[in-house]
């Protein structure tokens, strides 16, 4: 993890911006949504408060689906001497009987076992509703905008992001001259071996659905197809055939494209062009639904487009899906 003051690149947290160039796709929506999750609270005496830590640590902590990081666990009970304490989520223990199973294992006695909190599963994106949430819901601990972290871990090659860019807008241009198809260039590049394959949109001359990132996906199985036949071996890694690749992409994808590389288990998409109409990653994008960072579904990419003028695509009508 580096330091905020150490890190090679110039961020601007607030407005999410790398280098003056590169805009991280936010889910505007979502951060501001405090995604309740119902949890399991009893009353302790106060003088149990470290046996009571010690539980969680090493019973609970390793099993529970929410971290409760910006929780606070313990707070003042409404009986003198004794406290309020969450000790897990409905996802860990769902019925009251789990619960009293897993409770077995406490050194400590507890009283007034309830389902009836509910408490913000995610971090806050500001102090301010970091406090409201506290009164809302449960107190809270104030760490930070979660996502500066994120910001702040981020690992960029920029000398190979500006040469890809570069590649897919050169090769678009030329589409645009030369095919009737959309102007719409994808890269797919491996993580491990930094090969790159490229794909064009092909739904003119073949189906409708062979757009730019769905070509990419299938060149890329069929690559990996053919070095896994001579190689005579597949790996559990291979079971996602793009796992941790970073896509490149002219235009914003439409919503089947975003969807397909949630399921290929891409790591990163940076686009140039946005697509207010058609596009699924920004929140202005069609229907805002962010789905790179969509709680909704059970995996993510990081999302970026490239804000410099640098790398210049062909218009393509607003209704097209990319
Ligand atoms: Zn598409």
């Amino acid at each position: 993890m580096v330091k905020k003051n150490q890190n090679p690149h110039r961020i601007n947290y607030q407005e999410g911006i790398i280098n003056d160039c590169l805009l991280q796709v936010r889910n505007s929506s979502e951060s501001d949504e405090p995604n309740l999750k119902a949890v399991w609270t009893v009353s302790i005496r106060a003088k149990d408060s470290q046996q009571f830590i010690k539980f969680i640590r090493e019973v609970v902590q390793d099993y529970d689906p929410i971290a409760f990081q910006h929780i606070k666990r313990i707070k003042k009970g409404e009986q003198s001497g004794f406290l309020s304490v969450i000790v897990c989520s409905k996802l860990l223990a769902e019925q009251q009987d789990d619960f009293l199973e897993l409770m077995k294992q406490s050194t400590f006695d507890f009283f007034d076992v309830s389902d009836k909190f509910e408490v913000p599963s995610t971090a806050p994106s500001t102090k301010e509703l970091s406090l409201e949430w506290s009164e809302l819901y449960w107190p809270l601990v104030w760490r930070g905008n979660p996502n500066d972290q994120i910001m702040n871990d981020y690992v960029f090659d920029m000398p190979f992001i500006k040469k890809m860019l570069d590649a897919i807008s050169t090769e678009a241009a030329e589409q645009a001259k030369s095919s009737s198809n959309h102007p719409v260039v994808s890269a797919f590049v491996n993580p491990k071996t930094k090969k790159v394959i490229f794909s064009t949109d092909s739904r003119c001359s073949s189906s409708p659905l062979e757009h730019s990132i769905m070509q990419g996906i299938r060149s890329v199985a069929a690559s990996e197809h053919k070095r896994q036949l001579i190689e005579d071996k597949q790996t559990e890694d291979e079971t996602y055939l793009c796992l941790n690749f970073d896509v490149y992409t002219t235009h914003e994808p439409c919503s089947m494209c975003c969807m397909a590389l949630i399921h290929s288990r891409i790591k990163r998409c940076i686009f140039l062009q946005p697509m207010r109409q058609t596009g699924a990653l920004e929140s202005q994008s069609g229907d805002g639904y962010c789905m790179h960072n969509n709680h909704a579904l059970n995996s993510k990419y990081e999302a970026f487009r490239w804000i410099g003028p640098e790398y210049p695509v062909p218009k393509i009508a607003s209704g097209i899906c990319c």
